[in-house]
């Protein structure tokens, strides 16, 4: 028998999709499943997205594209970025992929050699450690735990830094805690930060149009400009557009580093679609209603879950501020049994199952995320779902003896 590459005993599938094809082999036997577990947004984009794609086609020059990516898809981005506050790059520092998954691949590639050290708080999501373990990255994680709102303090930054990592991820707003760091919890970690030189640092930020309460976004650079040597900032439109099987994702970062992952796009995929690179100026450029009708949508969901959840006894769950997640501590669960059936919850996986067989509700074992005591509620789904499943939920721990 040939063997594969070593690195593909440290690859696993993602444990979210493992839990979605579940609800979905579930549903296509006829049962009643309401899903809260991928991170969809669930909408589509406006109709002047589709026109540009059509006139794309009309253009189309049979060549290949830049691995960068279009003069018009990066100045495009640029616009984006001045819109919420990042100002100062040019086209050199910005570079696209397939998503920022992919783009998050390529900067850990370009970054980490074999066994340097990656940091970052958790829960996190899953793909930080997946990616990390098939480059061979050592990883730090600095826990955040839902008695300190998902979020780590200066202090802890501190002491990760001391132990001198070669990058220090963040992602705020959080997927999957859906928490958003304030602008002076932002100061306080760049203050931080700026004293360690020897780390870069990601922002992947892909969801930084999507916050509630009147909450802004602000990035390290913001509060300290020396970082902008250091920071690499991600973003996408796969959340903000409603357009994640489009694939397209950004980084804009130091050129250095931006170069080197156009070198990595141009030995894989060369470049992203025409086609998608021109959905993507035309979302990024043109009229901005359906992302934030959305996002208002997303807000008022948010109340709804928060509502139901914080009428559970037991449930801790800290209130979202972005994103469209939340992120509940179930763990008042744990050591009990579910209904007549009298199954045993030990742990975040069996509560997941026992919901999903019972109340036809699939939710994301914490454990995906690393932090087993949390189940991740993805609200996305459409509206007259959300309170039936909601009320599902509430109904399963009102059965736990
Ligand atoms: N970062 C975070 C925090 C995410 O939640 C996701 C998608 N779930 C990604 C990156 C990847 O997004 P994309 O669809 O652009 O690859």
């Amino acid at each position: 028998m040939l063997d594969l590459a070593q690195r593909m005993s440290r690859a696993k599938p993602s444990a979210i999709m493992a839990v979605a094809n579940k609800a979905k082999a579930l549903k296509a036997q006829g049962k009643d499943i309401i899903s809260f577990s991928i991170g969809v947004p669930n909408f589509l984009p406006g109709p002047h997205v589709y026109a540009a794609v059509e006139e794309a086609l009309k253009h189309d020059t049979g060549q290949y594209g830049s691995n960068r990516g279009p003069d018009a898809l990066l100045d495009a981005f640029i616009k984006h970025m001045e819109q919420i506050g990042l100002t100062g790059y040019g086209r050199e520092n910005i570079v696209t992929g397939d998503g920022a998954k992919h783009v998050l691949y390529n900067l850990f590639e370009a970054l980490l050699n074999e066994g340097d050290t990656i940091a970052f708080p958790v829960p996190y999501w899953t793909s930080y450690v997946d990616i990390a373990e098939i480059v061979g990255a050592e990883i730090d994680l600095i826990p955040a735990l839902a008695e300190q709102n998902y979020k780590i303090t200066p202090q802890q930054l501190e002491e990760a830094m001391a132990r001198k990592p070669k990058v220090f991820l963040f992602n705020n707003p959080s997927n999957p805690t859906g928490m958003v760091y304030g602008p002076d919890e932002v100061k306080a970690l760049a203050d931080v930060l700026v004293k360690y030189p020897d780390t870069w640092i990601i922002t992947d930020d892909i969801y930084n149009r999507m916050l509630f309460d009147g909450v802004e976004y602000t990035n390290f650079i913001m509060h300290q400009p020396a970082l902008r040597d250091r920071v690499i900032f991600v973003d996408s439109l796969s959340k903000t557009y409603g357009m994640p099987g489009w694939r397209l994702g950004f980084a804009a970062a130091p050129t250095a580093v931006a170069n080197a992952v156009v070198t990595l796009n141009s030995n894989h995929i060369t470049n992203v679609s025409e086609m998608v690179n021109a959905a993507g100026v035309a979302a990024l450029t043109g009229p901005q209603d359906v992302p934030e009708q959305k996002c208002r949508e997303f807000e008022s969901k948010r109340d709804l879950v928060m509502d139901v959840l914080n009428s559970i006894e037991g449930v801790v769950c800290p209130r979202p501020q972005g994103a469209f997640y939340v992120f509940p501590d179930i763990s008042c669960a744990f050591g009990k049994t579910h209904g007549p059936t009298g199954q045993a919850i030990a742990n975040d996986v069996d509560f997941c199952n026992a919901l999903l067989e019972s109340k036809g509700v699939a939710c994301v074992p914490g454990s995906a995320f690393g932090a087993p005591r949390s189940i991740r509620i993805s609200y996305t789904c459409p509206t007259p779902q959300l309170q039936p499943g909601m009320d599902r939920i509430a109904s399963f721990f009102s059965e736990l003896s």
